[in-house]
């Protein structure tokens, strides 16, 4: 029976037998022991499982991705040294050069690079929508050579939220999957599979290990997306892989068919895998994830709720504020809190927004968010400082966006740090 996410948090992945250490063990070993070459030899054709090199495979990394995983309700998943490296690997399975994608234009900085300037070079091709375009004007941006739509369920920074059923219905209408970066919201508050997403990735440098430890990625394949039904759009899958004396991952691996290829070709080739110290901090981030959530959204209610109320603020943004304009979709999918980000701007110039920023006291300023610290950071001149003014609007970022992430400290100090900062302004 399928226990409930608390459980999974904590007990989730790693399963001694007698005698095992009660704790997630580090193996930081790059290989492994056989006997006799025959066995090693079934390894490399996949005919045999078993661990024979880190960048493939790791028993430190399997454990971790086994608990998000479950977490997250999919058929299999595969941790990354970064976010970053997650989405890429997401896209890049199902995309070659000639092939098409669509996302929204409200995602985090450094995929919109990512998908807008370095996937461009390798030949595949980015359109960016408008989430409020109707629908007809979003499905006139499909095209023969599309793969994938991609979104974020809380867009980083600006907090919109994505409606994961609208987008999941266009997307297989068009015969492509749907993937989302449920960074922000994490499983404990949404779970984008059980709305009809395909594939979910996260940057696992965020609250999954909440710490600020370790940067790394994850991505779970659903196992619902029908490959075979679509087998001409997506040949990598569904034709033979010369690379492994052509085997056909459809046929091989069913329903882990997409996850399988990202590790058996993708990590095998390109190689970004976590270090297994790092997915131990991981783990340790994710036995408390449903605490730390908890909390951050908590306080970030109460936070944004001051803000919306001060008379030094010009604007809000928080999913969980009545009025909000992502409020009624929060409700939808985020019945019990979003996370911690809220968006706020200050009145006055952007200097004066600097300067507020600046006479934080144990609020931080750091390029990093959704942390059990609050900090802050001002997106125009930080993570999107490649971005004209012009997409920074596009994107639902404004100039003044000031980016304040609640961590779990007690909420009267936060405010409190905010009230002193903005008294000097
Ligand atoms: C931070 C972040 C990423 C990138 O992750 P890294 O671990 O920094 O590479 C991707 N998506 C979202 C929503 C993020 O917040």
């Amino acid at each position: 029976m399928g226990k409930n996410i608390e459980t999974i948090c904590v007990q989730g992945g790693w399963q001694p037998k007698k005698g095992e250490p009660r704790q997630l063990p580090i193996y930081q070993s790059t290989t492994f022991k056989y006997d006799t070459s025959e066995q090693m030899a079934r390894l490399f054709d996949l005919e045999d499982a078993g661990y024979f090199y880190t960048r493939l495979a790791n028993p430190t990394n399997d454990a971790v991705a086994a608990k998000i995983n479950e977490l997250e309700g999919g058929v299999g998943a595969m941790l990354t040294s970064s976010g970053q490296a997650a989405n890429f690997y997401a896209v890049f399975n199902i995309c070659q050069a000639g092939d098409h994608f669509i996302t929204t234009n409200n995602i985090y900085g450094g995929t919109f690079n990512l998908f807008g300037v370095t996937m461009e070079k390798l030949g595949i091709e980015c359109t960016f929508i408008d989430p409020d375009w109707d629908d007809e004007k979003i499905e006139a941006c499909f095209k023969s050579n599309t793969k994938c739509f991609f979104g974020e369920t809380i867009s980083n920074p600006g907090g919109a939220v994505f409606d994961i059923e609208r987008f999941a219905k266009m997307a297989h209408k068009h015969g492509v999957p749907l993937i989302i970066d449920n960074t922000f919201a994490t499983p404990i508050n949404c779970r984008p599979i059980e709305w009809g997403c395909d594939i979910v990735t996260h940057s696992t440098t965020k609250y999954m290990d909440g710490h600020a430890t370790q940067v790394g990625g994850v991505i779970i394949d659903s196992g619902n997306f029908d490959w075979d039904a679509h087998a001409d759009k997506f040949p990598g899958l569904t034709t033979p892989d010369e690379s492994y004396h052509g085997l056909i991952y459809t046929k091989a691996f069913g329903r882990q068919a997409y996850i399988t290829k990202a590790l058996t070709q993708l990590m095998r080739d390109l190689g970004s895998i976590p270090g297994p110290q790092n997915s131990f901090l991981l783990n340790l981030g994710l036995e408390t994830l449903h605490l730390r959530m908890a909390r951050h959204c908590e306080n970030a209610q109460k936070v944004a709720e001051w803000l919306q109320k001060n008379e030094k603020v010009a604007w809000v943004n928080f999913s969980g504020l009545k009025g909000d304009k992502y409020y009624d979709l929060a409700q939808k999918y985020l019945p019990n809190g979003g996370c911690g980000v809220i968006a706020f701007g200050v009145k006055g110039t952007r200097e004066d927004a600097i300067r507020f920023m600046d006479n934080l006291e144990f609020i931080s300023i750091v390029t990093h968010v959704a942390d059990a610290r609050t900090c802050v950071l001002h997106p125009a001149s930080h993570t999107h400082r490649q971005l004209t003014d012009e997409q920074l609007m596009e994107g639902g970022i404004r100039p003044d966006l000031i980016r304040l992430s609640v961590g779990i400290e007690n909420v009267n100090d936060i405010i409190a740090d905010l009230e002193q900062a903005m008294a000097k302004m």
